[in-house]
C-alpha cells in the first residue's frame, strides 16, 4: 500500500478545441475529491504546434512510456487533407491495442431506454487505420483494411478476458465477413478460437454489422459486450453514446501491455470550444476508469475513494437536473463542476 504523501504521476495531455476546458474541469475535480495524482502536463496537437512545438514530440511518447498513464484530451484531426491523426498515431506508437467504452444509463439523462449498459471493445492498431492510402491513377484511389492473426487475436483474448474479470454474460462481434472474407473473416476466426478454446462459458456472438446497427437502435440492451475492429468500433461508439445522451458521457480508456491512456470517446468540438459550454463529464468519468486502474495496478485504495466519491458526486448531479446543456441542462462547464463539487460526499 502506498504511504499517504505517495502521489501517481500521470501525463496529461490536454490536447486542442474543448480540451483546456474539460482538462482543468477535471483537475478541479480530482483536487476536491482528494485523488492521490500528480500531473505530469505536456503540449500536444495544434495548440503544441502554434506554440512552436511538434503535434506529438518524443519527448510525450517517452513521458507516457515512463509513467505508463495518461489521461488526453481531445486532438484535432484535419478532415479529407492535412497531417495524419494525432490520436491514431499515439495509439500505433505505444501499441495501444485495445479501446474500452464504456455506454451506461444515467438518472437524470432522459433517453430512449433506460438501464442500458453495454462495454465497446475496439481493436484499436489496424483494419481500415492503417493509413495506407495511395492514388493507384487519375480519379482512382486506394485504401488499405489490414487484419492480421496476431492483433485480431490479441484484441479477442483482451475481451473475453475483461469479460471475465468483469463477470460480463455475453460478447458479440460486429463483422462484414459475408464481403470482406478475408480481413473480416480473419477477425471471426481468432474470435471463434479464443473462445472455444479459453473462454466457452462466455456466451459468443456474432451480428453483421448492418443488422447488428439496426438491433443497437431498435432495443441496445441486448447486447452486453460488442467487440469491433477499428472502424466499427469508432462509428458504433458514437452510435451508442447517442443511446445515452451523447458524446458528453462517454468515456474510455486504450490499453496496452503495460500502458494505459485514458480519454473521452468525443472529439476536440470546435464549435463550442472556448464558450465555456463543453460537458466535462466523458473526461472526468474516463479519470475515474484511470483511478481504479491505478486502485488495481498499483494496489492503492485511496484512489478507488476518490473515484468512488467522484462518480457518487455526478450521479447526484445528474440525478438532480444538474446539467449542461448537450443534456438538455442549462450549466456552463464551470457552473456544472461547482454544483458536482457541493455534491461530493465528504472525505
Ligand atoms: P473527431 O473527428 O475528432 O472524432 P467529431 O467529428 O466526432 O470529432 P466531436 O468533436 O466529437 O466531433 O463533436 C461532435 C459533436 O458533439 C459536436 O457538435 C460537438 O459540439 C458535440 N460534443 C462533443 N463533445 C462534447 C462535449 N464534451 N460537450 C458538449 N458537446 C460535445
Amino acid at each position: 500500500m502506498s504511504p499517504e504523501s505517495q502521489l501517481h504521476r500521470v501525463v496529461l495531455l490536454p490536447g486542442d478545441g474543448i480540451g483546456p476546458e474539460v482538462t482543468a474541469a477535471v483537475k478541479r475535480v480530482f483536487a476536491a475529491a482528494g485523488a492521490p495524482v500528480e500531473w505530469e502536463e505536456h503540449a500536444v496537437g495544434l495548440v503544441a504546434l502554434a506554440a512552436g512545438g511538434e503535434l506529438l514530440s518524443e519527448e510525450t511518447i517517452e513521458a507516457i512510456r515512463r509513467v505508463k498513464v495518461a489521461l488526453k484530451g481531445p486532438i484535432t484531426t484535419p478532415v479529407g487533407e492535412g497531417h495524419a491523426s494525432v490520436n491514431v498515431t499515439l495509439r500505433k506508437r505505444l501499441n495501444l491495442y485495445a479501446a474500452v467504452r464504456p455506454v451506461r444509463s444515467f438518472t437524470g439523462v432522459t433517453t430512449r431506454f433506460e438501464g442500458l449498459d453495454l462495454v465497446i471493445i475496439r481493436e484499436n492498431t489496424e483494419g481500415l487505420y492503417s493509413g495506407v492510402e495511395n492514388q493507384v491513377t487519375d480519379g482512382v484511389v486506394m485504401s488499405m483494411k489490414v487484419a492480421t492473426e496476431l492483433a485480431c487475436t490479441r484484441i479477442s483474448r483482451w475481451a473475453f478476458r475483461f469479460a471475465t474479470r468483469r463477470r460480463r454474460r455475453k460478447i458479440t462481434v460486429f463483422h462484414k465477413a459475408n464481403i470482406m472474407k478475408m480481413s473480416d473473416g480473419l477477425f471471426l476466426r481468432c474470435a471463434r478460437k479464443i473462445h472455444q478454446e479459453e473462454y466457452p462459458n462466455i456466451e459468443y456472438q456474432e451480428t453483421i454489422i448492418d443488422a447488428g446497427c439496426m438491433k443497437l437502435v431498435q432495443d441496445p440492451t441486448q447486447f452486453d459486450v460488442l467487440l469491433l475492429e477499428n472502424l466499427y468500433g469508432d462509428v458504433v461508439s458514437d452510435l451508442c453514446a447517442g443511446q445515452v445522451g451523447g458524446l458528453g458521457v462517454v468515456p474510455g480508456a486504450n490499453f496496452g501491455d503495460d500502458l494505459a491512456v485514458f480519454e473521452a470517446v468525443h472529439g476536440s468540438a470546435p464549435d463550442i470550444a472556448g464558450q465555456g459550454l463543453a460537458n466535462p463529464l466523458a473526461l472526468l468519468m474516463s479519470g475515474v476508469m484511470m483511478l481504479n486502474h491505478l486502485a488495481e495496478t498499483r494496489d492503492d485504495p485511496r484512489c478507488r475513494a476518490s473515484s468512488d466519491r467522484i462518480k457518487a458526486a455526478y450521479d447526484r448531479a445528474l440525478s438532480e437536473g444538474q446539467k449542461t446543456r448537450d443534456l438538455g441542462g442549462t450549466l456552463g462547464t464551470e457552473a456544472f463542476v461547482d454544483a458536482l463539487i457541493e455534491r461530493m460526499p465528504r472525505v
